[in-house]
């Protein structure tokens, strides 16, 4: 695929979003798994209801905005990598309240990248003058702030109150 238009980076941009919500879409359920705080594993299912309806979303921008081609066939491997990682910390062993406070590391590091493209591809809709794309975009945005900011509260509010604060 040649790049020659923000047209063209745009549909790459969504490509590799989609992508990324996939590869979430497997992760999330092994991250509610690994979860022993109650209130972290209920985050972990409900955003991955959210997770499934933003990958539909970008099948419905195609769509709506009559894009060439099909969301699939790319892999984000930004989101691999971020997987692996969160992968290492579900493998470990050790203190319940540690090995949650590593998880929502994981999961953080996750928002915070598809925040990143949300953002620079709800940029890039209004620039091209793709309002339901923008919407859409913005709506999925939203979402994955609110997950962050979730993961913030939990870990203030249960985790790391009930975390060794050292190994001595
Ligand atoms: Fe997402
Ligand atoms: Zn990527
Ligand atoms: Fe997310």
């Amino acid at each position: 695929m040649s790049m020659n238009s923000l047209q063209d980076l745009f549909v790459q941009q969504l490509k590799d979003l989609y992508s990324a919500e996939n590869q979430l879409i497997k992760a999330l359920p092994k991250m509610a798994k690994g979860a022993t705080t109650p209130e972290l594993r209920k985050a972990f299912e409900s955003h991955l209801e959210e997770t499934r309806n933003q990958a539909g979303r970008i099948e419905q921008i195609f769509k709506a905005e009559s894009l060439q081609g099909v969301p699939g066939g790319h892999k984000c491997k930004g989101m691999e990598g971020l997987v692996a990682e969160g992968s290492e910390i579900l493998e470990e062993k050790g203190d319940q309240n540690v090995l949650d406070a590593g998880i929502i590391a994981a999961a953080q590091r996750v928002e915070h990248y598809e925040i990143a493209g949300y953002g620079t591809a709800r940029a890039m809709a209004k620039l091209l003058g793709y309002t339901t794309a923008e919407q859409m975009l913005s709506k999925s945005l939203d979402e994955e702030a609110a997950a962050d900011e979730k993961l913030t509260s939990i870990a203030e509010k249960y985790i790391y109150a009930a975390v060794p604060q050292n190994g001595k």
